[in-house]
């Protein structure tokens, strides 16, 4: 079955038994439980429902001082 890889956005192949999600585009090889967690993770990104949930401080960015 053809899904969506959630890594490069082309087609990834999953196993008729949803053993697996493979995609030849960028070698993405992981069981089907994998992948829902990585759908789920990336629309919780997205969403940003769960933004304290992973919290690895990646998005502390220190701009620019603006000195008024
Ligand atoms: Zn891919």
């Amino acid at each position: 079955m053809k899904v969506k890889c959630p890594q490069c956005e082309e087609i990834a192949e999953l196993g008729d038994d949803f053993s697996y999600v493979r995609c030849s585009h960028c070698s993405l090889d992981m069981t089907y439980g994998e992948y829902v967690k990585f759908i789920a993770y990336k629309d919780a990104k997205y969403s940003d429902i769960l933004g304290d949930y992973a919290n690895d401080n990646e998005g502390i960015t220190s701009g620019t001082l603006d000195e008024w």
